[in-house]
């Protein structure tokens, strides 16, 4: 096993009824700013009952944080935040909101100018370089809300870039499983999607000593299995709903990451589709996943082999198995209703490949993956054969 640090300081404060646990969770006299998205929070009663549970606080309220945030709308909450005097931010949303408050957060502070941030993927480290904040999370995919990594696109650029930094981590967030109910199934089946692919980027690297890692990771894996097609379905049933929400939070809190190599290229192309198309982000991870297992088939056969056998009960040889696991992968998904084709997305694919080479060579991208294996080349190939 590879040697390891593991640091997390979120307090996870999970289950039914948990958000009227804020007035405790937030400093005492804080001056807040209640970050959020479209919109959504209002017509399902969250705005309500985090206001409510607010009442001794000074609330300063900032909306308008769009899926896969925006730098250039981030930018004008670091105003308000240096403006009002504000010392803590909670973030009310799904992953966007809580990436984009991460990026609030290091931003106020910082000197020069913040698209470094993103652009020399600077590591934010320094606590009291960052303004606190917590999180109600109203939507389980990413695991934002209990690690340190933000993605926020730069709109003048039309680029996705991730981030982040030990001293990103939430103060708290608060996971009710009953928020869930409100999701739109497409953004439920997004979520499983999301957690899922977290976890294989984690898991389907190459044989290693993590025995324990990998149980986690199959543990994961096999009750997204048993809960993903029926909580898209029935998002009220209890069981159903805190069992997807706890299993997205568990796929990338760090912990199953911890002494095992890891990949990210899906989620690296992944980014370039929604940057470029502004396809759901679970949804270029559908695309992109399994034809990266398929280019990388032989560095990655011996994990795959593994994954067809416990996860999918397969038999058969070794190239067998890992093969039919990638298709069986690719049928889940399916089951999520997610399309696995570009051309499912858009009609105008024809350079998609070539201009994202072009795009990780300009940024020194030139080996991506566990072993570095993931070049430029190969980049070409996975993502031509996803068209
Ligand atoms: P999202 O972009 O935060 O939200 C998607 C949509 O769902 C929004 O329109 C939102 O509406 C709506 N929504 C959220 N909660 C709702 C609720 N309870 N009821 C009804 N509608 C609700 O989706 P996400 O999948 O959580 O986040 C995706 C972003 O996270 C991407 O940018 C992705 O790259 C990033 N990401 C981050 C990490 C990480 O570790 N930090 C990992 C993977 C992905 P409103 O805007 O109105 O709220
Ligand atoms: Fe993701």
């Amino acid at each position: 096993m590879l040697n390891f640090e593991l640091y997390n300081p979120t307090n996870l404060v999970f289950g039914k009824g948990q958000i009227e646990k804020l007035s405790t969770l937030v400093p005492q006299g804080a001056k807040i700013l209640l970050a959020y998205g479209g919109g959504s929070i209002f017509k399902n009663g969250i705005h309500e009952q985090v206001i409510n549970n607010l009442k001794d606080f000074t609330i300063v309220e900032f909306g308008g944080i769009e899926p896969n945030p925006h730098f250039e709308t981030l930018m004008k909450a670091v105003d308000v935040i240096k403006e009002q005097n504000i010392d803590f931010i909670l973030a009310v949303g799904g992953g966007s909101v809580i990436d984009g408050v991460k990026f609030i957060s290091a931003a106020v502070h910082f000197e020069g100018n913040p698209m470094e941030i993103l652009q020399k993927r600077l590591l934010i480290k320094d606590l009291s370089k960052v303004v606190p904040f917590g999180t109600v999370l109203t939507l389980p995919a990413t695991g934002s809300e209990m690690n340190s990594g933000s993605v926020v696109t730069i709109q003048a650029t039309q680029e996705k870039l991730a981030f982040g930094g030990s001293a990103l981590f939430p103060k708290f967030s608060i996971c009710d499983p009953t928020v869930i109910q409100s999701l739109p199934k497409r953004q439920l089946q997004n979520g499983v999607v999301d957690a899922y692919t977290h976890v294989l980027e984690q898991y389907l690297t190459y044989p290693h000593e993590g025995f324990l890692q990998d149980r986690i990771a199959e543990s994961i894996l096999q009750t997204l299995i048993q809960v993903g097609p029926e909580v898209v379905e029935n998002p009220s049933d209890y069981a159903l709903a805190s069992n997807f929400m706890w299993s997205c939070t568990m796929a990338l809190n760090g912990l199953i990451q911890k002494g095992v190599p890891s990949d990210w290229a899906t989620h690296m192309i992944g980014h370039e589709l929604t940057a470029l198309y502004g396809i759901d982000h679970a949804r270029t991870l559908a695309v992109v996943g399994p034809n990266l297992y398929r280019v990388m088939f032989e560095t990655k056969k011996g994990k795959l082999a593994q994954y067809g056998k416990r996860i999918f009960n397969l038999t058969g040889s070794d190239d067998e198995i890992a093969n039919e696991a990638i298709n069986k992968t690719v049928a889940f998904f399916h089951t999520m209703g997610m399309d696995t084709k570009l051309s499912d997305y858009t009609k105008e694919f024809d350079n998609t490949a070539s201009f994202i080479v072009d795009r990780f060579k300009e940024r020194g991208w030139l080996g991506l993956g566990e072993k570095q294996l993931v070049t430029l080349e190969k980049v070409k190939a996975i993502v031509e054969l996803s068209y």
